[in-house]
C-alpha cells in the first residue's frame, strides 16, 4: 500500500505530488492531467521520480484504462469538480478508493451540493471501497476542527462559523487563487447559511463584517455559501447555526463588479462569430493561472473554525486555525499558499486511508472520520493548528 495516482496537474495537483514525492509512505507516485507539459514541469520538480501521463478525466473510459496500468491504491482527484463523478465511477469499476477537495459541479449550472456524490454511498459500500470527500483546506481541515471540537472540547456545539482569510499580495491587478472558473462561480453565487434548521438566502456577497484574524489583524469578510455546510449540518450535533466568511479585497470586489456587469462571468454559451463561447472560460484562459502566483507572492492565508457551544455546563467559544505564510509555501514546493493548503491535506487524507487509520466502506466527508490522527500529521506536513479561547457574549 503505497501507491497513489494524482488526476490534475494544477496548483493544488503540483502541491501534492511533490509533498507525496517528499513522504517515503507514497512508494509509487503518477500524475495525470489534462496537459501533458504541466505533468512534465512537476516531474522535473519533484525530489524523487513519478511517472505521468496525459489524460482527459471526463472520460471514464480512459480514467479506467489507465487505473488498471498504474494499479494505484487510491486515486486523488485535483483536476475540477466537474470530473469528480467520472473519476468516482472509474473508481468503482476499478475498485479503488478516491478521494477530492470539492463536491461536484454540472458546469451548466453553478450549483455546490453533495447531492450527486452522497448516493454513491450504497454503490461504494457494496464494492467495499472508500471515498473521501472534501479533503482540502475548506471544506476539509475546517470540517476536522469541527469533528475534533465536537470529540474532545464541548459537550454541545451550536454556533459554527468558517472564516477564511487570504492577506497576501500576489502583485497582478486581478487574479484568483485557485481556478478562476470555479472562484467566480462560487463568489457570484446567492448566498446561504444554515440557521434553525432551515436554509437562509441572501443576495450576493450583501452582508459583511470585520473579523479579527490570527497573524494577519482585522479584515472585511463576506458571508457565502460553502459546501462543507451542508455536511457539517448533518455531521455536528446540536447545531442551531452554521456560517461561513470569506475576505475579499476591495481591488477583488471592484473587478468582479466590472466583470459582472460586462457578462464575463456568464457560464452559458453566446455566439461570438459563429463559435460557441462561455465568457467565464474565456476570462479564464486571459488570467494567470494559480500555480504562476507563487513568484512574488507576499503574506498570509488565516483560515478557521469559530465554536460555540457548551462544555460541562458552562458557555464556551474557541477559535481553531492555522495561519500559513505564501513564501515559505514557494521556499518548501513552489506554490502559493492557497494551494499548499489545498494539496498539503489531500496528501494526509491519502496517506490517512494508506495507513489504515481512516477505513471504511462508502462515501465519507471528512469530519466522519477520526480527526486526532489527522490534525497530528496536517501539523507535520506544514500546516500546524492551534486553539484560541474567545470570549462568549460578545454578539456574534
Ligand atoms: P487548477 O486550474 O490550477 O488545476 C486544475 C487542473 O485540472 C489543471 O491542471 C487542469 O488541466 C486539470 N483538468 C481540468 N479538466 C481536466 C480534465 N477533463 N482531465 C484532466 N485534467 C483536467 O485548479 P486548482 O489546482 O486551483 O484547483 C484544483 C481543485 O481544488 C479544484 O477542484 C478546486 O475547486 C479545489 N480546491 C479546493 C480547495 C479546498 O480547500 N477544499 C481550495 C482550492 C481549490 P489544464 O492544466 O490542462 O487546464
Amino acid at each position: 500500500m503505497g501507491n497513489v495516482l494524482i488526476i490534475g496537474a494544477g496548483a493544488a495537483g503540483s502541491v501534492a505530488a511533490k509533498k507525496c514525492a517528499m513522504d517515503a509512505s507514497f512508494t509509487k507516485i503518477h500524475v495525470a492531467s489534462r496537459t501533458l507539459s504541466k505533468c512534465e514541469k512537476i516531474q522535473k520538480e519533484c525530489v524523487r521520480p513519478i511517472s505521468i501521463s496525459q489524460l482527459d478525466a471526463d472520460n471514464t473510459d480512459d480514467i479506467i484504462k489507465l487505473i488498471e496500468q498504474v494499479k494505484p491504491d487510491i486515486v486523488v482527484n485535483l483536476a475540477l469538480p466537474y470530473q469528480d463523478l467520472t473519476i468516482m465511477d472509474a473508481c468503482l469499476a476499478t475498485g479503488v478508493a478516491y478521494l477530492d477537495t470539492a463536491n461536484y459541479e454540472p458546469i451548466d449550472e453553478a450549483k455546490f451540493t453533495y447531492e450527486y456524490q452522497w448516493p454513491y454511498h450504497d454503490k461504494f459500500k457494496e464494492k467495499g471501497i472508500m471515498a473521501i470527500l472534501g479533503c482540502g483546506f475548506d471544506p476539509g481541515v475546517t470540517n476536522i476542527y469541527c469533528a475534533y471540537a465536537q470529540e474532545h472540547l464541548f459537550d454541545e456545539i451550536h454556533y459554527v462559523d468558517i472564516i477564511d482569510c487570504n492577506a497576501g499580495d500576489h502583485g497582478q491587478a486581478f487574479a484568483t487563487n485557485f481556478n478562476l472558473e470555479i472562484n467566480l462561480r462560487e463568489v457570484t453565487q446567492r448566498g446561504k447559511y444554515w440557521e434553525s434548521g432551515e436554509w437562509m438566502e441572501i443576495d450576493a456577497l450583501s452582508i459583511s463584517k470585520m473579523i479579527d484574524f490570527p497573524g494577519v489583524g482585522e479584515k472585511k469578510a463576506y458571508l457565502i455559501y460553502h459546501e462543507e455546510e451542508e455536511s457539517l449540518v448533518k455531521n455536528i450535533r446540536g447545531l442551531k447555526r452554521i456560517r461561513f466568511w470569506m475576505t475579499f479585497s476591495d481591488n477583488y470586489i471592484k473587478h468582479l463588479d466590472v466583470l459582472q456587469n460586462v457578462g464575463m462571468t456568464r457560464i452559458d454559451p453566446i455566439k461570438y462569430e459563429g463559435m460557441d463561447i462561455v465568457p467565464l472560460q474565456f476570462l479564464k484562459a486571459l488570467m494567470p493561472e494559480p500555480s504562476s502566483l507563487a513568484e512574488n507572492y507576499t503574506g498570509k492565508t488565516s483560515i478557521g473554525t469559530i465554536i460555540e457551544g457548551i462544555k460541562d455546563g458552562k458557555q464556551k467559544k474557541i477559535l481553531i486555525y492555522n495561519v500559513c505564510e505564501h513564501e515559505e509555501c514557494n521556499r518548501e514546493v513552489g506554490a502559493q499558499a492557497v494551494s499548499y493548503t489545498t494539496g498539503v491535506p489531500a496528501v494526509v487524507g491519502a496517506k490517512m486511508f494508506l495507513q489504515g487509520k481512516w477505513a471504511g466502506k462508502g462515501v465519507f466527508n471528512v469530519e466522519q472520520l477520526p480527526a486526532t490522527p489527522f490534525l497530528e500529521e496536517v501539523a507535520k506536513q506544514g500546516l500546524p493548528w492551534h486553539i484560541k479561547e474567545l470570549e462568549v457574549g460578545l454578539g456574534d
